[in-house]
């Protein structure tokens, strides 16, 4: 079977699991090819079936019949009492991802037992405009055919990069919990545009042009943050001016400091 065929269940209607099943639908995975419940609210599922023509039901059995790979889209202090309510309608040889901070390959095995096929894996919500990154990482016991099928997946929202496990509290931080770093930003540059006047909606074509800009140059320049900043700080100019403040309130203390306190927490997670 073609992967283009894959057929996907969630588990979770959540923010996240709208975020892939919008990304798949864009990438022409068929809607019916997905199915998808959620815990105890039928609204959102009508809501869901009826944005993307997507299957839905409460039931999990009829959510999992048929589907290769499963995704596990709950919040991690859910996630002991999904796997343990799926284990019992899956065959052996669909393949389970949990796309959940903190959830070890090991905890999901011992809720799974006799499953092979397990993945960890860590997109973000830019999967719903397929320009998600995704960190993932198999079981030992993970074959390479399910491995691919996930990873195909996944591809189809964005790229993929492959990690050891041990990475997974650092990539959660980085790429997982990255997107909110920077609509702070945009939101305290656009609280600065309003004191200085600018109307909010020329303030926010600029400033999202910014960020948009910046991200192209970073991808397609090959050139390393440093020497893209050295690029546009002119000594004396009205940039030195303002990285001189953010350097003076420690703005990269402070983002280090963040990213490794989200690290942690995925870590406590486990
Ligand atoms: P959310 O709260 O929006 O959605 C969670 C969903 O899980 C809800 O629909 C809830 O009904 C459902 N659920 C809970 N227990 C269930 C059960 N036993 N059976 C069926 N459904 C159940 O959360 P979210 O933001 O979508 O996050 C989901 C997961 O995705 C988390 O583990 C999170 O770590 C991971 N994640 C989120 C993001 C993000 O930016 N939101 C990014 C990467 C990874």
């Amino acid at each position: 079977m073609a992967q283009s065929d894959t057929t996907v269940a969630l588990i979770g209607a959540g923010k996240m699991a709208e975020c892939l099943i919008a990304g798949w639908i864009e990438a022409g995975l068929a809607p019916q090819a997905i199915a998808v419940t959620n815990r105890r609210n039928d609204q959102r599922l009508a809501e869901l079936a009826d944005r993307y023509g997507v299957r839905t039901a409460r039931d999990k059995a009829a959510v999992l019949q048929g589907a290769q790979v499963v995704v596990m889209a709950v919040k991690p202090v859910d996630m002991a009492t999904a796997l343990e309510q799926v284990a019992p309608h899956l065959g052996a040889e669909v393949a389970v991802v949990s796309v959940a901070a903190g959830i070890r390959l090991e905890a999901m095995a011992r809720r799974l037992p006799g499953q092979p096929h397990l993945v960890r894996a860590m997109p973000n919500t830019a999967s719903r405009l397929r320009q998600a990154v995704t960190a993932l990482c198999a079981a030992p016991t993970c074959s390479p055919a399910a491995f691919d099928r996930v990873r195909w997946l996944f591809d189809q929202v964005g790229t993929t990069v492959e990690v050891g496990e041990e990475a997974f509290d650092a990539v959660t931080a980085l790429s997982g919990s990255g997107p909110a770093y920077v609509y702070l930003l945009v939101e305290a540059m656009l609280e600065a545009a309003r004191d200085l006047g600018l109307p909010d909606g020329v303030a926010r074509d600029l400033a999202v042009g910014t960020v948009v800009g910046a991200g192209s140059m970073l991808r397609h320049t090959g050139l390393s943050p440093a020497e893209l900043r050295r690029q546009v700080t002119s000594p004396n100019g009205t940039t030195a001016a303002a990285i001189a403040v953010l350097e003076e309130m420690a703005m990269p203390a402070a983002v280090r400091r963040a990213v490794n306190r989200a690290a942690a927490r995925s870590a406590e997670l486990a």
